[in-house]
């Protein structure tokens, strides 16, 4: 065979997945450094989903989004928002057809794991004084000890003033801390199993160790303690029952690698794939063809439970609403509708080849990887989009210039995962998996690429714009 001709039919063959740095133009490559300095900023003013949710109704209104009331009139360009307990955001820009036809819809979370106060909290051993945790989502313990820690969140007081805490966040403010043993005396604790290592137990908040009173009291560096509490934010223990206060690293969000190409934060997962359909849905210039929703839902690593999360009324209510202003119903609506599950998966990492398959994984600098399934064992647990939804997000993403590439989380039956897929695809949605790789994802420093980050928001857009 000629060579020409055996380059000819190779390249007509074979896929040709390229690392997306060849393909991204430089003026592009300069409008994703812009993009992913808006990324950083929203990181860092939403490190738990309360603030996450502020920081997105806030960007909201910037863009032109007003808060939606049920029974509200709405027409074609027409930008809303509705929030669900401060913890979660639905917004819509009306398309030019009406919601019958379907909407496009893209649904990331923006909780992430993190370490609670249990309900009482607040004690005192051996003259220092601990806040008590229990750690939400899927962490690997040791990974939170010996870190510098910040505590957001809010206590409602008897009288229902709330009350907003931020501790350790700010320059020039102290840190909180969990403890680790001193490899001196670690030798029992080295020979644990890394799961066992840290008992959910230890992972207590150091508080304090300055006394006060006489030397006479018992448990005054507790009192001490709540004293500053008080003075700063006139709550008594009896207060921290009606709290939720949230543990998180007090990092910022920074550049990652010699070459700038990387972002290191806590919480990507999901606010890298909430950030990119958030930034997508506002920046759309002209009113979408189809309705183009966004929704932002909290409790996704516990399941999506509760009122907030994905499995709640809350979504099917806000929609039916809107369906009801264009005397639409809300199954009609939802069977024509299409979803991008937006959340991140697992990036390959060389030094843990053990756990992937090298020819099914996502990897750095590839683009936005789409999933057909996640799930655990036999795809348990997973939703599985179709042939024919696949083909449709890739038909989407090709003809907008998306880098794209198709994975799973790991190899089979070395674990697996689970997101807001399944929840999405119930309600007689077509729904896909997409979002960005991590690197040491649910740890509590992330790391992804800001080229992943940037083509998952053209991704987002090119949903959101889709004429079909
Ligand atoms: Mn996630
Ligand atoms: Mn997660």
């Amino acid at each position: 065979m000629e060579k020409s001709a055996y380059a000819e039919l190779k390249g007509q063959l074979l896929s040709t997945k390229k690392n997306g740095y060849d393909v991204l133009s430089s003026g592009e490559q300069g409008a994703m450094e812009d993009y992913c300095a808006g990324y950083k900023a929203f990181l860092d003013a939403g490190k738990t989903e309360r603030l996450c949710a502020a920081e997105v109704i806030r960007l909201a209104e910037a863009g032109g989004y007003r808060p939606y009331m049920p029974g509200m009139a709405v027409k074609p360009g027409d930008k809303i928002y509705a929030r669900n307990r401060g913890k979660s955001v639905m917004l819509a820009h009306i398309g030019q057809k009406l919601l019958s036809e379907g909407v496009q819809l893209a649904a990331a979370h923006i909780d992430s794991p993190r370490l609670d106060l249990k309900p009482n909290p607040l004690y005192e051993d051996s003259e220092l004084a601990y806040f008590k945790t229990h750690y939400y989502g899927g962490i690997r313990k040791y990974q939170w000890v010996t870190i510098p820690l910040a505590l957001h969140g809010v206590v409602i007081l008897k009288d229902g003033t709330k009350v907003t805490v931020r501790i350790g966040e700010d320059e020039g403010e102290p840190r909180l801390v969990i403890t680790d043993l001193l490899p001196h005396l670690g030798a029992a604790q080295n020979k644990k199993p890394l799961a066992e290592a840290i008992p959910g137990e230890t992972l207590n908040l150091l508080l304090g160790s300055r006394p006060i009173g006489g030397e006479e009291e018992s448990g005054r560096v507790k009192l001490a303690v709540m004293k500053l509490l008080h003075e700063k934010y006139g709550i008594v223990e009896d207060d921290l029952s009606s709290a939720e206060l949230e543990a998180v690293p007090a990092v910022k969000a920074c550049d990652i690698g010699l070459d700038r190409s990387m972002i290191g934060a806590y919480g990507h997962d999901d606010r890298v794939c909430a950030y990119a359909a958030l930034k997508a849905l506002l920046d759309l210039t002209e009113t979408p063809v189809k309705t183009a929703v966004c929704i932002l839902a909290d409790k996704e690593e516990i399941g999506s439970y509760g009122v907030t999360g994905m499995q709640s009324a809350a979504f099917d209510t806000f929609m039916e609403d809107l369906c009801a202003a264009q005397d639409v119903t809300l199954r009609s609506c939802f069977a024509k509708s299409f979803c991008l599950s937006a959340d991140v998966t697992a990036a390959y990492d060389p030094n843990y080849p053990d756990v992937f398959e090298k020819r099914n994984e996502s990897q750095l600098n590839y683009g936005v990887g789409l999933c057909k399934y996640t799930g655990a064992r036999g795809k348990s647990g997973a939703s599985d989009a179709d042939a024919e939804t696949v083909a449709y997000v890739r038909r989407l993403f090709d003809k907008a210039g998306v880098i794209w590439q198709i994975s799973e989380l790991g190899k089979v039956d070395a674990g697996g995962g689970g997101t807001v897929a399944m929840y999405m695809a119930n309600r007689n949605i077509n729904t896909l998996d997409a979002g960005v790789p991590v690197l040491s994802m649910h740890a509590p420093f992330e790391t992804v690429s800001k080229l992943d980050c940037y083509e998952t928001y053209k991704g987002m857009k090119a949903v959101f714009q889709a004429e079909e």
